[in-house]
């Protein structure tokens, strides 16, 4: 844009205009807080990334988007978010036909009466240059009404629509007066209400916070409320620098969970916010915004988001939600920093809060705590240790929930060492001890595997969206591609899809993260990831760690490698990821694997310097995509193996997307891997003198009765799939000892009196259940206490 004129109070003065900076020469000395008024005159035709001349059904479509340091290109503005317009009008003269959307109120649309007309827009609140907006196209626009909470005059709710997408944007257009009043109440009142709000329809993906009119590229629910989230934080209160960017980006997410709180309950926020985790590296602070991205979606976005909710934790709903307010109260239609929202949290809980923002805002990463608890009459010694190595430690206030036989209590201990133990008094015998059981902090639990058995085969485990990934993932798993030839049982960490499971996997055993007394049972352990609407919360909730050092075998096939393995595991693996990106082939390197091709986009994969360590094999690798060769799968070998399995403890990553590669070429380096690297079908080992025999049953328990574990021994005939379950008396399943691919012959198997869910059975009568090929055997077991 050129500039052709510019006055300084009042009278023409002097300017230079370079590098897109203009420098206006004043008329006089000012003082401290003295007003002077500065006009410039322009004009140009803007090109640029912020403002477009587009086209849509032939039709103009001129759409402005200028975050973070566009606005400069189409108006001369002082540019700085840490100093807003008190003020702003803009007018715009268009053909007749047209409709102009832009911030704040309309106060006139005069017909010019030469085929223009002309639209006068004028926000009465303070706005930042990179809010300021104008959307142009002969709009279909419809309106809503909004109540205030206080009730008086409802604000319109006005909807700028292309013609023909009327329809599409209806249902969910409608349900923006609910956002607002589900908004309302917790951030307070909406920050524009003596305007508007409202979307205009433009022709990008995703959405833009545009103050009081939204620009929207489509109408997904969940951006319809980040953005109207965004008028609150990022346009009442806008980070006073992008260095500061969660501040907008990362509250408007957390908005996002707030609307599906209001429609579901605290069980839906905490999915939303699951759906959100993110355990990679980098922090949320942008350490320069004029070179890097400051729209990361992990950090910025996902992590930013997390941070809120951790801060809600931490400080209990009643003083976050007052913090909030005095936030808003301090620093709406202003500006602030991380430091001045940690400062206006800590005046209004008492609480310090620095620790909080060193390891999450500045910091990287997450703790990884071990849990272990003993309990004595009256009383249960908890024991937390942080094992991350990959950050220094976390302080973290951390809710246990011990429960006993007489109800559940929690209790918060305020943890930051290494090693903590923590004595609480509790009525009852204690029966199990949740850490954080409602998921207030970005964490990884590791619970214990112990005694395991290796008993039951193969557990694949589904990490991949049903609903989004429908049917590249249903076509993998019809495809028999992660089990080679083997039996399997099957685990689901979503819930079933919508049309029931592809014929070729059993009933899931269950749902959510893999429990440490389940997987203990299985040798070998297919996790098939993906990142996507929660299933690596999962992935971090199941004992991996502790599974390999007792000797279980792990395949995991994923992208975003880098947040699966983030805690210990790279470094068990022995990689050192050095790249995110699109692999453009895998190729096999180790002999008797073959290249795998893809069917699809593998973006979002993260691959790993080709040198691997001392105890690794590079499998795969991929040679485009990425400057120099990348690896892309590995396999570990622990020396001496896993505690409990000297030949286990063995962990293969396999990088990208498991549901966008040849399927027949994956299944046979699946399968490969199984038999080769991990001996699958894996054999328990006999009874001592076990051969194999003709008979089938159960062969006695010893001791029985017992307290608190007895051996039940038993013979099969073939080897073949088996169960050995205990049931109650009254025919309700205890706990599965044994299931799946089971040798022939004797052998026995343990049972610790412990029901799935790892808590204390009661005392009495049990019955143990041998069943295969079709032959069943039952024998009673006495429990005393
Ligand atoms: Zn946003």
């Amino acid at each position: 844009m050129g500039v052709s004129a510019c006055t300084a109070g009042g009278s023409a003065t002097t300017w230079t205009h370079a590098a897109g900076l203009l420098t206006v020469n004043l008329d006089r000395s000012y003082g401290p807080g003295e007003t002077v008024q500065v006009s410039v005159s322009y004009s140009g035709n803007p090109g640029g990334e912020a403002f477009g001349w587009d086209t849509h059904l032939g039709q103009p479509m001129i759409w402005t988007l200028s975050e973070p340091f566009g606005a400069r290109e189409w108006w001369p503005c002082k540019d700085l978010n840490s100093d807003k317009a008190e003020t702003m009008d803009i007018r715009v003269t268009v053909p007749n036909n047209q409709i102009v959307a832009g911030n704040g109120s309309l106060v006139s649309d005069v017909d010019n009466g030469n085929g223009t007309r002309t639209f006068h827009w004028h926000s009465s609140y303070p706005i930042v240059p990179y809010l300021v907006s104008l959307a142009i196209h002969p709009y279909a626009v419809n309106s809503d009404w909004y109540t205030p909470m206080g009730g008086g005059d409802p604000m319109e709710v006005t909807f700028y629509v292309y013609p023909d997408d009327v329809g599409n944007a209806a249902e969910n257009n409608a349900k923006v007066v609910g956002m607002i009043e589900a908004f309302a109440p917790a951030f307070g009142e909406y920050p524009f209400i003596n305007e508007k709000y409202g979307h205009a329809q433009f022709p990008w993906g995703g959405g833009m916070e545009h103050q009081t009119c939204t620009s929207l590229g489509g109408w997904w629910e969940s951006v319809i409320a980040h953005e109207l989230g965004h008028q609150w934080y990022g346009d009442m209160i806008t980070c006073a620098d992008f260095s500061h960017i969660w501040l907008n980006e990362g509250f408007a997410s957390w908005t996002e969970a707030v609307y599906y709180e209001s429609l579901g309950g605290p069980e839906a926020y905490r999915q939303y916010m699951d759906g959100m985790a993110y355990y990679g590296p980098g922090t949320v602070i942008v350490e320069n915004p004029y070179s890097e991205n400051i729209f990361d979606g992990n950090l910025s976005y996902d992590k930013g988001a997390w941070l809120v909710h951790m801060l809600r934790g931490v400080l209990g709903d009643e003083d976050f939600f007052a913090g909030l307010a005095a936030y808003r109260a301090q620093y709406g239609f202003g500006s602030a920093t991380s430091e001045q929202l940690r400062d206006v949290l800590e005046g209004v809980s008492g609480r310090d809060l620095d620790a909080f923002f060193q390891q999450w805002v500045y910091g990287e990463y997450f703790p990884v705590y071990r849990l272990g608890w003993t309990a004595a009459p009256g009383m249960v010694q908890v024991d937390i240790e942080q094992i991350q190595e990959n950050t220094g430690l976390f302080t973290m206030p951390i809710t246990l929930r011990v429960n006993t036989d007489q109800g559940s209590t929690d209790f918060v201990v305020e943890n930051s060492l290494a090693s903590e133990s923590y004595q609480l008094s509790v009525a009852g015998n204690v029966e199990s001890v949740q850490f954080d059981p409602d998921r207030w902090i970005l964490r990884q639990v590791q619970t214990t595997v112990s005694n395991p058995t290796f008993a039951a085969g193969i557990l694949v485990v589904n990490g991949v969206d049903w609903a989004t990934y429908a049917p590249e993932i249903q076509n993998a798993y019809l495809a028999e591609t992660f089990w080679g030839d083997n039996a399997f049982d099957f685990w689901d960490t979503f819930p079933a899809p919508a049309g029931g499971y592809p014929a070729t996997l059993p009933a899931p055993l269950g749902h959510g993260s893999v429990p440490a007394e389940l997987i203990g049972q299985y040798s070998t352990v297919v996790w098939v990831g993906n990142n996507y609407a929660g299933d690596l919360p999962k992935w971090q909730e199941t004992p991996i760690a502790s599974y390999l050092a007792v000797g279980g075998n792990v395949l995991l096939i994923s992208r975003m490698g880098e947040s699966f393995l983030a805690g210990n595991l790279a470094s068990y693996l022995g990689i050192t990821f050095n790249a995110s990106g699109t692999p453009g082939n895998c190729v096999a390197v180790y002999p008797g694997l073959v290249n795998v091709a893809f069917t699809g986009s593998q973006s979002y994969t993260d691959v790993f310097s080709p040198s691997v360590g001392a105890n690794s094999t590079l499998l795969f690798q991929t040679t485009s995509g990425f400057s120099g060769t990348r690896g892309t799968g590995v396999h570990a070998q622990p020396p001496g193996g896993g505690s409990h399995r000297p030949e286990g403890g063995q962990f293969v990553y396999l990088a990208g997307r498991p549901y966008r590669m040849d399927f027949t070429a994956l299944g046979a380096n699946i399968a490969f891997i199984l038999e080769h690297f991990f001996a699958e079908p894996w054999t328990v080992t006999g009874a001592p003198g076990g051969t194999p025999t003709a008979a089938f049953g159960l062969a006695g328990s010893y001791p029985n009765p017992f307290n608190p574990k007895t051996t039940i021994a038993f013979d099969l005939p073939a080897a073949g799939q088996a169960q050995l379950a205990v049931y109650d008396i009254a025919g309700r399943l205890v706990r599965v000892l044994a299931a799946g691919l089971l040798p022939a012959g004797r052998q026995q198997l343990d049972w610790d009196g412990r029901d799935a869910d790892g808590r204390e059975a009661a005392a009495g009568v049990y019955l143990a259940r041998l069943s295969a090929a079709g032959r069943s055997d039952t024998q009673r077991l006495v429990m005393l206490k």
